[in-house]
């Protein structure tokens, strides 16, 4: 008689209730016909193109927690998360649509009606993907010091300046653009506008810049000169709001991020535990080292820890009370989690781990600017210190 423990029951999510239950399973094979085989030459052309968000539209995968009134799948984040699972478990981080979701959760949580009905409905379809423009070459975590300018002028406003590193910035059609309308009032000064990039005078995506990881998500440089948009493009239809807007917002994206990192270490581990089962040494398989044993079991528990907050931080979301801090807490110690755990999983595959075909490596690379994007990790704990009191 064997003296080993029985196999921990497998982690259920509390949120994958019985309305859920098919989801996962349409998108998986949704990914795997349709991702998976692409994925090579789509890191080699540095963009997915415009064909998988049509089809990802189509199938009604993309804006899943709008409501229906706007085009959206009228559910909620349950179903939002089940997408950004089945992709970044299988290392595909060139499809971005957690920008786009959250692009669109601008329009519909600050838009006018006529916004919200002009951009959501194309964007839930995939004929418009989605981009957020903030940073700028001399301002990223101090979101104050953007330059780029926009002035009233008749019916227009009229944008000048540049933006860099802008997730989806090749291939987005509709972007949130952070502009100052009014310099000398700082915060207050300034805005967002909503723009419509296709056949744009004036606008221009720069490089698609060369990047440690993700090299399938065209990451750009952007440019503005004497851009005419409609003041109806005004996000809310007054000016001065955009630090509020984006302040509001915020919980949502950091949980993206941090879901992300999470589906990244349960694919990980599984891709590992399949390596070391195989791969043999000294006569055995590499499973069989106790180091390996012990290596497996701090990679499950880290990953264990994480599923279990963020589940929690998703009933949070879900019940309209997850807090900056705590998303900011989820943020930061899953991202930094995330590459300590995809380290191990490196080393575990030896040699083979340093090697782009293995999904563990494209998952080291991508892992790193976790903890750079969507507010740095050290600004993360800048607004859990605050909130200690
Ligand atoms: C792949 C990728 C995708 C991105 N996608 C987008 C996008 O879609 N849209 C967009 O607008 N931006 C995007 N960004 C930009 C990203 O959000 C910024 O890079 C990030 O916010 C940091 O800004 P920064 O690069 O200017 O660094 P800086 O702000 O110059 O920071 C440099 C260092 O100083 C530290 N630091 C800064 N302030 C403080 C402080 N108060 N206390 C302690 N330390 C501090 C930072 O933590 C960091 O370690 C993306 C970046 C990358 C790399």
């Amino acid at each position: 008689m064997s003296n080993a423990p029985a196999p921990p029951r497998p982690y259920v999510s509390p949120r994958l209730g019985e309305v859920l239950a098919l989801l996962p399973a349409a998108v998986s094979r949704f990914v795997e016909a349709e991702m998976v085989p692409n994925d090579e030459h789509w890191r080699q052309q540095k963009h997915v193109g415009h064909e998988i968000w049509r089809k990802a539209g189509a199938q009604g995968f993309l804006c899943t927690d709008l409501p229906a009134e706007y085009g959206g799948a009228g559910g909620d984040f349950r179903h939002e998360a089940v997408v950004y699972e089945e992709t970044l478990r299988r290392g595909l981080s060139g499809f971005g649509q957690g920008v786009h979701s959250i692009c669109a959760h601008y329009i519909l949580n600050h838009g006018t009606e006529e916004q919200k009905q002009r951009f959501l409905p194309r964007m839930a379809r995939g004929e418009l993907v989605g981009a957020i423009a903030m940073t700028e070459p001399g301002a990223g975590s101090d979101l104050q010091g953007i330059r780029t300018r926009a002035e009233r002028d008749g019916d227009d406003y009229v944008i000048n300046g540049s933006k860099i590193f802008i997730t989806n910035g090749y291939l987005a059609e509709v972007m949130i653009v952070v502009v100052k309308t009014d310099p000398a009032q700082g915060a207050r000064g300034t805005s967002i506008l909503l723009v419509e990039t296709p056949n744009l005078p004036g606008y221009r995506v720069g490089r698609i810049l060369d990047k440690m990881g993700m090299k399938a998500q065209d990451t750009s440089e952007l440019f503005f000169e004497d851009v005419r948009v409609p003041a109806a493009n005004l996000l809310g239809g007054r000016e001065g709001q955009g630090f509020y807007q984006l302040m509001a917002d915020l919980p949502y994206e950091r949980l993206i991020v941090a879901l992300g990192g999470v589906a990244a270490m349960e694919g990980a581990l599984q891709a590992t535990k399949e390596y070391v089962s195989q791969r043999k040494a000294f006569g055995r398989t590499v499973a069989e080292f106790q180091n390996t044993k012990f290596k497996l079991a701090e990679v499950a528990t880290h990953t264990r820890i994480a599923r279990v907050f963020i589940d929690r931080c998703i009933q949070d979301l879900l019940e309209g009370r997850l807090d900056t801090a705590t998303a900011s807490m989820a943020k930061y110690w899953i991202t930094d989690t995330q590459q300590q755990m995809l380290d191990e999983c490196v080393q575990l595959h030896g040699g083979y781990g340093y090697m782009n075909e293995y999904l563990v490596t494209r998952m080291f690379a991508d892992a790193r600017v976790q903890r750079i994007y969507g507010g740095t990790n050290e600004i993360m704990k800048e607004l859990i210190a605050r909130s200690l009191g």
